[in-house]
């Protein structure tokens, strides 16, 4: 099966889902989209409201503004892979639950993190950042590569908590302005932290753990 017909199994699986609860209160079912092989694949935490209606990922108005994230960067939407931890819109907005996260992300994401092997994960918000840095703040290691598990991972903040939080702004946009270079870095193999040289390293109790689920 070539990786594009893997894709497509998972979607269509991904559709018709009932591993977990959150599959009652769906409207459509997203399961991510993007060019085959991504040289960066964006991982979000759930459908909102748009996507829900429209079975596609960051259609709203966090959507928008990431588009013009990756302009900035000097990517288009066609470049990358987009999807998210949990692929039904949690009832309500309300957060996903652990549960719903595993089932979710064992079934789906892992397999689709596998077949795209992307140079670069870039998580959008805390429960894609959870998934790769245990415990973290985002506060603390937003905007810095870091390899896990021979990938590497930039813990980025949601697009829609900088819509909503104006002082997140400046953060977010200087973060998606270092992707061209962590790109070339990430190719390179060398994976720097994105902490400035001769800055004290943070106690080991800071640092995040790293899951491994992938
Ligand atoms: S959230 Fe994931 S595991 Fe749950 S029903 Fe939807 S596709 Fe299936």
């Amino acid at each position: 099966m070539s990786a594009e017909q893997g894709l497509e199994k998972l979607a269509k699986q991904i559709v018709v889902c009932t591993k977990c609860e959150l599959h009652r209160s769906r409207k459509k079912a997203v399961p991510g989209e993007g060019p085959t092989h991504a040289e960066i694949m964006f991982i979000g935490e759930g459908p909102g409201f748009h996507e829900n209606e429209q079975g596609r990922p960051f259609v709203g108005a966090a959507g928008k503004f990431l588009d013009q994230l990756l302009e900035q960067a000097g990517v288009t939407r066609a470049d990358v892979w987009i999807t998210n931890v949990v692929k039904c819109r949690p009832p309500g907005n309300r957060d996903p639950l652990p549960d719903e996260v595993e089932t979710c992300t064992s079934n789906y994401l892992q397999h689709q993190i596998k077949i795209v092997d992307p140079s670069i994960i870039v998580t959008l918000g805390r429960f894609s950042m959870g998934l790769f840095f245990k415990g973290a703040k985002i506060s603390e290691i937003h905007g810095q590569m870091r390899k896990v598990s021979e990938r590497f991972v930039i813990a980025m903040y949601h697009p829609a908590a900088a819509l909503h939080q104006m002082a997140l702004k400046p953060a977010i946009m200087a973060d998606f302005s270092k992707l061209p270079d962590l790109l070339k870095e990430a190719r390179a193999g060398m994976g720097k932290s994105g902490a400035k040289q001769g800055e004290p390293k943070k106690k080991e109790e800071h640092e995040p753990k790293q899951m491994n689920l992938f």
